[in-house]
């Protein structure tokens, strides 16, 4: 049981379908009981995304609901993303997470992808102090990064324009989540960085979406999922104990809270946050 109350944060992908939204709100009122910080819905590359991700927003807000929108500058020119925040503004949302983003599939060398810290002075420009603003950190480096101390010195970059806390890639070694905070603070960075945690659902996606990402399976890791083959209900019972143990090195060693990549399902998040005891009291 962890003693103190960790920040908790879980993050949706905004569904296509009226139907595929009507299942997810159902998802987010299931998990809203364990009190999260906040819900975290993701953009699709080049802005693909924009208006569903605005209107699960919206409907979070209308519902009551603590919501961060991740953005990117993707394909968009300054007036249409300054008028996406202005929208969010007048929402009532108050963090949002800053991205660059990738490469839309399909779009050739033309295309130019703005920097992270680029969009966060952006938003610090025309909005002030008005946002919270998260940006991605990576324990095992961004897999576009020249080397470990670019990617980091990039890191600082995003905090100097004005972020206030990062939000890592998932990892399943918490020494690369560690050695990281450690490289971090001796470049001078102050700021909260949370780790980011991926329950284990289905291995093909996981490892299919690991070797894009920079996450690494580590290889006994791989083994052990392999053996499982098709029956997913074992490989997701040893998923939840293995991801719980991971939480929970990660919070005994002051990680300051837990952000959820939920692959838009109660389970197995809920029963991950219901192992480390993490119910809200009154
Ligand atoms: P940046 O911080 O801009 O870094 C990108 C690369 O460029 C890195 O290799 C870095 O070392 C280098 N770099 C950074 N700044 C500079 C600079 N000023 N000059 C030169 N090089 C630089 N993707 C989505 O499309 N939608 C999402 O909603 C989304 N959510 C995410 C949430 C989290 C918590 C995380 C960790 C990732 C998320 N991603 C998302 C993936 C992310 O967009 C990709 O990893 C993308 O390739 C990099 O985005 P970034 O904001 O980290 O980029």
């Amino acid at each position: 049981m962890i003693d103190s109350q960790p920040r908790l944060s879980f993050e949706f992908f905004p569904p296509k379908t009226a139907e595929g939204k009507e299942k997810l709100l159902r998802v987010r009122d299931q998990l809203a009981q364990f009190a999260p910080d906040f819900f975290s819905v993701t953009y699709g590359a080049g802005g693909s995304t924009r208006d569903n991700t605005k209107g699960l927003v919206t409907q979070c807000k209308a519902d009551g609901i603590s919501v961060a929108p991740h953005l990117s500058f993707g394909g968009d020119d300054e007036a249409t993303i300054k008028a996406l925040l202005q929208d969010y503004q007048t929402t009532g949302v108050d963090r949002i997470v800053a991205l660059r983003g990738d490469m839309p599939s399909g779009v050739g060398g033309a295309y130019q992808l703005v920097y992270a810290n680029e969009l966060v002075a952006f938003i610090r420009q025309h909005f002030g102090d008005h946002f919270h603003l998260e940006v991605a950190a990576y324990p095992e480096i961004h897999p576009q990064a020249k080397s470990y101390s670019d990617d980091i010195r990039y890191l600082k970059g995003k905090f100097d324009a004005g972020a206030n806390s990062a939000i890592t890639q998932y990892f399943f070694n918490p020494d690369a989540y560690f050695y990281f905070i450690e490289q971090c603070i001796k470049i001078g960075i102050t700021q909260p960085i949370y780790p980011g945690i991926m329950p284990i659902i289905n291995y093909k996606n996981l490892t299919r979406f690991s070797d894009t990402c920079g996450a690494e399976i580590p290889r006994w890791l791989r083994k052990a999922l392999e053996n499982y083959g098709d029956d997913e209900e074992s490989l997701r019972a040893f998923g939840v104990d293995l991801v719980t143990e991971l939480c929970e090195v990660l919070l005994e060693n002051e990680a300051p809270g837990l952000h959820f990549y939920t692959m838009n399902q109660t389970e197995p998040t809920a029963q991950i946050v219901r192992n480390l005891g993490l119910i809200p009291t009154e």
